[in-house]
């Protein structure tokens, strides 16, 4: 039987800096996530934000960051926002796609930006 021989490598480790910018502003989550929620829907009726800009009026399940934390967007309730189910799926998931392209070389002006959803 033919010997195995070790392949060398291809591929580099990221570099710890790259690593940070690309995961930007830590996300919060679990407890400290419901206390936010809690005291940002007292003074923020929980409306989807989506919805109201296309005139409808739809519950507001889920907390969303304006600009994503990955592109800078602050842990702030000037970056929060109230969206529906669908239109924060529909948001991450055009978020998601202009992330992979980021990560691919593309800029970030093909990510959606505020009031651009
Ligand atoms: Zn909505």
């Amino acid at each position: 039987m033919a010997k195995l021989r070790a392949l060398n490598p291809r591929v580099q480790t990221l570099k710890a800096s790259r690593v940070q910018q690309i995961e930007g502003t830590k996300r919060i989550s679990g407890n400290s996530l419901y206390a936010i929620m809690r005291r940002f829907e007292r003074t923020h009726p929980r409306i989807c934000a989506e919805c109201r800009r296309r005139g409808l009026v739809g519950f507001g399940d889920e907390l969303d960051h304006i600009i994503p934390l990955h592109l800078g967007g602050k842990e702030s309730d000037s970056n929060r926002q109230w969206l529906c189910r669908e239109h924060h799926a529909e948001k991450t998931a055009r978020e998601a796609s202009g992330r992979a392209g980021m990560l691919r070389g593309k800029g970030a002006s093909e990510v959606a930006g505020p009031g651009r959803l």
